[in-house]
């Protein structure tokens, strides 16, 4: 895994004086790999090959002196980490649309403190506008997970754990399968710094319950607490207050298996497991 990590700083109209040399001098110690500066003078980009640790901080000293400061982070895998890791987050597949009104779901509180919600998605009045050709992964409207009937004979012989494929719409014939994913895995061992927090918890509510993504961090676990089943959901929910969700996380025999059957477009990131 290749992680490179950009961190951009810019200016309103009346900069601080000095403003490029307090950025500079805030990053420097970090070893930047590479300074771009804009052409008009307003901005200025600080490259990394590597994820230097207590970024926030910076981000935090700049902007007390009205620099403003962002930074991204970016996870290059190749298809070699991708085949080796035990664990992936199941990502890529193609989306296809519901027929109109039949993508339903019950909102669900997910903390008795706050407003979060996830969504329980409801498979059964689901008419999805299109049938599957042959192995098919694939989001509804961008939302939950279904696979074709292809793929989902392939998942019920290889006897998968942690999941409950659910028939797709009221037909006879069924064509999609939706994904129900039974088993949770333990809480993310990432450094917490690294997971931008959403804003929207109480001070009652579980510190780690929602998280406003993975922008900056690969998901991390613990050898000891992990017992991962092939299919996994996140303990921590992520997303907004209203449309919490958590990811679905597959072993390397599902990847394996969507690979042999002729799944297009899988795009899994490897999860690290820390010992
Ligand atoms: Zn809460």
């Amino acid at each position: 895994m290749k992680e490179t990590v950009s961190f951009q700083v810019s200016v309103g109209r009346q900069p601080p004086s000095q403003w490029q040399e307090i950025a500079s001098a805030a990053l420097r110690p970090y070893g930047p790999k590479e300074i771009e500066r804009s052409p008009y003078g307003k901005a200025m980009s600080f490259e990394f090959d590597y994820y230097p640790e207590g970024l926030e901080t910076v981000v935090a000293h700049l902007k007390g002196q009205q620099i403003h400061a962002l930074f991204t982070v970016r996870q290059e895998y190749t298809a070699a980490d991708r085949r080796q890791a035990e664990l992936l987050i199941l990502g890529g597949g193609r989306i296809v649309s519901s027929v109109e009104g039949t993508l339903r779901w019950e909102d669900v509180s997910i903390c008795p403190f706050c407003a979060c919600r996830t969504a329980d998605w409801q498979f059964e009045p689901l008419q999805i506008a299109e049938q599957p050709q042959g192995a098919v992964l694939a989001c509804v409207d961008h939302w939950p997970w279904v696979v074709s009937a292809e793929v989902a004979q392939a998942l019920r012989q290889a006897e998968v754990t942690g999941l409950v494929l659910v028939p797709v719409g009221p037909d006879r014939s069924v064509q999609w399968y939706g994904l129900r994913v039974t088993h949770r895995l333990p809480p993310v061992a990432v450094p917490p710094t690294r997971l931008p927090p959403n804003p929207g918890p109480t001070p009652q509510c579980a510190p780690d319950h929602l998280w406003n993504g993975l922008k900056h961090s690969q998901l991390a676990y613990r050898r000891q607490d992990l017992a991962a089943a092939d299919f996994n959901v996140t303990y921590e929910h992520f997303g907004g207050m209203e449309t919490a969700i958590r990811y679905e996380v597959i072993s390397q025999r599902v990847y394996g298996l969507l690979r042999e059957v002729g799944v297009q477009r899988l795009r899994c990131d490897p999860i690290r497991i820390v010992d």
